[in-house]
């Protein structure tokens, strides 16, 4: 399908939840991997951002992985994985398993440097062995995710500070933190998975949080907050605004294991500092609190920066995407965007941008490109 002058019809670069669902829906509508559709994906292995966390994120700890679409032709299935497994492991096996049976081809370690405009076609550079490599295309699916782009909020005296400022990318086990007084900031469940773990292992955690913690009663995510949290996702996108965190959105679930360690006193979050000193960090009150380190559990941001030279990004601070696909340039496709950004909404993703990309290529067809 790819015109005469470009090397393939569309590249997805990343291959993690989002983009290998639209690579399952591209191939279904008959698309060719590695001919028609090349996926490009930095990491070493298959898993996407999961082959990099910790240890102790187990699949019974993590919120809910949903099953990419036809994973059930290979009879495995995150719901009936071993809920003890390090969920690094089993993603990583289950995707491996998932492209092979596919026949994706993934290409990888290839990091994607930048996506340009040429005439009228787009070229994708990456560096793949050494070496800079480019592809041209005339469509690209942008499922690069949020992992590589941690966010740590600035606090007067951040660059002071002679302890370790670790953030939830970097964190890999409790043990790293023996017998330390570690503060913990954020107000989501990567936060209070590491307070739940370090509980016997620090010498003293210290969790501070923007806002106050926002439990919700019912144990699990609230499903109307849930849907709010989506709809202001994807009015952010559509406007082209920063995106907000989801944590503000959605709360935090009440599960019998957060509230027992709310009972043990383990999860008592206080205000956020003032600012960080030396050795530790101060409230406006003037109190203190000594600390080897700072645990940032502070989000992400898309990782985007490769897709500077299309000058996307509008003045409110984001790219205007609605649908996954961007209002400045249609064949610019973001799977795993905003109110896409778990694996449920990823998988939808998939199959809605599929076809969308199968409609433009169709619609350059026509027009002789
Ligand atoms: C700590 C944590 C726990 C979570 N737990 C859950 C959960 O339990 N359930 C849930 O639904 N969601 C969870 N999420 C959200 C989760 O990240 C998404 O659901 C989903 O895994 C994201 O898939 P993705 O494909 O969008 O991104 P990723 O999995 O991040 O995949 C993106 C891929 O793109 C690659 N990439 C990035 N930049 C480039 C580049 N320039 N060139 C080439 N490749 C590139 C990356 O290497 C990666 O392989 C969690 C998020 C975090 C941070």
């Amino acid at each position: 399908m790819a015109s005469d002058r470009t090397d393939t019809s569309a590249v997805v670069i990343g291959a993690g939840q989002a983009g290998l669902s639209v690579s399952y829906y591209l191939a279904r509508l008959g698309l060719d991997p590695g001919n028609d559709f090349v996926v490009l994906d930095r990491g070493p292995g298959t898993g996407g951002a999961w082959q990099y966390r910790w240890d102790a994120l187990r699949i019974g700890s993590a919120h809910r992985i949903n099953d990419l679409p036809g994973l059930d032709e290979l009879g495995v299935s995150f719901d009936t994985a071993d809920r003890h497994a390090p969920a690094k492991d089993v993603v990583a096996q289950y995707y491996r398993r998932y492209e092979d049976h596919y026949g994706f081809q993934v290409v990888r370690p290839a990091d994607v440097l930048s996506v340009e405009n040429v005439g009228a076609d787009l070229l994708v550079k990456f560096r793949f062995d050494g070496e800079v490599g480019s592809v041209s295309t005339q469509t690209v699916v942008n499922a690069t995710g949020t992992w590589g782009a941690p966010f740590i909020p600035w606090y007067p005296g951040l660059r002071s500070f002679l302890g370790r400022h670790v953030h939830t990318n970097d964190y890999r086990s409790a043990s790293d933190f023996a017998g330390q007084s570690v503060v913990v900031v954020g107000g989501g469940t990567s936060a209070i998975g590491f307070l739940l773990e370090l509980e016997g292992v620090a010498a003293l955690t210290t969790w501070v949080s923007r806002r106050p913690i926002d439990f919700q009663e019912d144990g699990d995510l609230n499903l109307e907050a849930r849907r709010e949290a989506v709809q202001l996702q994807d009015d952010a996108a559509r406007a082209g605004r920063a995106l907000p965190s989801i944590v503000s959105g959605t709360g935090v679930g009440r599960t019998r294991r957060i509230q027992a360690g709310i009972d043990r006193g383990v999860l008592t979050p206080r205000p956020m500092f003032d600012s960080i000193e030396p050795n530790g960090v101060r409230w406006k009150d003037g109190a203190f609190q000594r600390a080897d380190a700072i645990i940032w559990s502070t989000g992400f941001r898309p990782e985007l920066r490769h897709l500077a030279p299309l000058k996307l990004r509008e003045k409110e601070g984001g790219m205007a995407v609605g649908s996954g696909v961007s209002f400045r340039d249609s064949r610019i496709f973001f799977a795993g965007y905003g109110p896409q950004a778990s694996t449920i909404g990823a998988n939808r993703a998939g199959r809605m941008i599929a076809r969308q990309v199968i409609a433009t290529l169709s619609r350059l067809q026509a027009a002789g490109r």
